[in-house]
């Protein structure tokens, strides 16, 4: 089978045809096919949950509850978010036309953009392939899904489950690695999706430039904590462990590191340790609720880094498993206050993805921001303080894709507010609302009556009172 050869026998060029005659037909444009492409996505998850909780098992050892916690019913909750606002959102909205355009009528009309690609990376490997494609469809578009080849379970599950739910075609998956996103890239699409390293984002955003086809890039990049809460210690460690150590660490807003005083270290070491046994036992590898790394590339070379750290929890680990336990690791020589490809620690180089996490001790929290304002922007800061001051300082001096007080993750549950990153950590945001409009286009459509004819007024020959009454009119705004 050549690498462009699909299980449904069609080639990867002619898929994406297939996709596009069906946008054009206009069969995904009504109301009533958007509502009809979104109950189809929540029944092909409802229905088969079962194996979605065994796909996602095999691929990443997650179990059933963190299955449905952390992807499943985020995208159902999506879904029913989207339905909920989704007539508000479509109906034509009135715009505003300026006095030098009267009479006239200005409507802003949502329009489906046509066919989205959409490539998906294999930590939460149904979650950010599906979430994406609530949008793609409320907005009326068709799509092209790529899931990750390094969670196969999931990508064949999708792709044998998506004709079944999808049978007319607004929904085509073409699985595969490198070589297949290479040839669907070469074509043409109207908008891609891209969830993934920053690295392979400027390949996509590459290719996409060659079409001029616009683009939302989920990337990563350290996502920093500051921590001087000592109030209620045990609950900030409980809420930094599950963030952190949640899928093995292999999440893209996990936290990646904590500034924290000196002083503070130890008491947070302990209170950490606490907290993980609380919530996976005093043997993780044990329980059901612990995951493992992706593959052995990732293994090597997370446990890499703990070779030139302190570790202080943690650091077991079973390379045939792709177990490694939740490690928090101190620096040798209490860590340069630096992070990014200067960073004297490889662990401070590059984003972790996995379970290990750094304490990073610096004198106050303005040399937090001096720190993270050398280097990338962040997709998440993550601020556990009880001081309001702080809080501000953090807000107003950082800038990140989010941030979020005294907790972690949660923000990307809330479809309400727009997910993405800023700068490296991403271009472009979706959920919600935020989806409808990156896969919309908002079409402005004026209309003009020609009768009374006052355009004359800006035509030749011109007058100088017309030329002033013009200007005072178009200077009104
Ligand atoms: P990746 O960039 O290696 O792969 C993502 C997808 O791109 C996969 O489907 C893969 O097949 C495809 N791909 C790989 N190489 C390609 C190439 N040369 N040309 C075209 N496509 C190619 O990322 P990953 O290892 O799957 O995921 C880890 C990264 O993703 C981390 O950096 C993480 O922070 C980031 N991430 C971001 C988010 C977010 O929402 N912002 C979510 C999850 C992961």
């Amino acid at each position: 089978m050549s690498a462009s050869t699909r299980t449904d026998g069609l080639r990867i060029p002619e898929t994406v045809t297939a996709v596009r005659e069906h946008f054009e037909s206009g069969a995904t444009r009504s109301l009533s096919a958007r509502i009809r492409h979104l109950h189809a996505l929540r029944a092909m998850l409802t229905d088969n949950e079962a194996a979605f909780e065994a796909a996602l098992w095999s691929d990443l050892h997650k179990s059933p509850a963190q299955a449905q916690l952390t992807e499943l019913n985020v995208v159902v909750a999506e879904i029913n978010h989207t339905l909920r606002h989704l007539r508000r959102w479509a109906r034509p909205k009135r715009g505003p036309v300026p006095l030098t355009l009267l009479p006239g009528r200005a409507r802003l009309v949502s329009e489906p953009l046509g066919v989205v690609l959409v490539i998906a990376p294999w930590n939460y490997p149904v979650q950010l392939l599906l979430n994406p494609l609530v949008g793609v469809l409320a907005a009326g578009n068709t799509a092209v899904l790529k899931p990750s080849e390094l969670a196969p379970a999931t990508a064949s599950l999708i792709t044998r489950l998506v004709p079944r739910y999808f049978p007319q075609g607004a929904v085509r998956t073409v699985e595969g690695g490198v070589p297949e996103a290479t040839e669907l890239l070469a074509q043409r699409f109207d908008h891609i999706v891209f969830t993934g390293s920053g690295a392979v984002g400027r390949v996509v955003m590459r290719a996409a430039a060659e079409h001029l086809t616009p683009v939302t890039l989920e990337l990563g990049g350290k996502s920093p904590v500051w921590f001087d809460n000592d109030a209620d210690l045990p609950a900030v460690a409980r809420r930094l462990a599950w963030a952190k150590f949640t899928n093995a660490g292999q999440t893209c807003i996990a936290p990646d590191y904590v500034m924290t005083t000196p002083d503070r270290v130890p008491a947070l070491v302990t209170a950490l340790k606490d907290a993980i046994g609380d919530l996976w036992g005093a043997d993780p590898r044990a329980g059901r609720e612990y995951g493992r790394i992706v593959n052995e590339h990732q293994f090597d070379r997370l446990v890499g880094y703990l070779g030139d750290t302190d570790v202080v929890i943690g650091g077991e680990h079973d390379r045939g498993e792709r177990y490694l336990a939740p490690t928090v690791v101190t620096l040798p020589d209490g860590g340069r206050a630096a992070v990014g490809p200067r960073a004297a620690h490889p662990v401070l180089r590059e984003e972790i993805f996995g379970p290990v996490l750094p304490i990073l001790p610096v004198a106050s929290a303005e040399e937090a921001v001096t720190v993270i304002n050398a280097w990338d922007k962040p997709l998440a800061l993550y601020v556990f303080t009880s001081s309001p001051r702080i809080r501000r300082l953090f807000e107003q001096h950082t800038s990140s894709g989010a941030v979020v007080h005294n907790a972690a993750l949660v923000h990307a549950a809330a479809s309400g507010l727009p997910f993405g990153g800023v700068g490296p950590s991403g271009i472009g945001a979706y959920h919600g609302l935020y989806s409808w409009r990156s896969f919309s286009h908002l079409k402005p459509v004026l209309a003009k009556p020609l009768r009374p004819d006052t355009l004359g007024l800006a035509q030749p020959p011109f007058t100088a009172r017309g030329v002033r009454l013009l200007r005072r009119l178009m200077r009104h705004g």
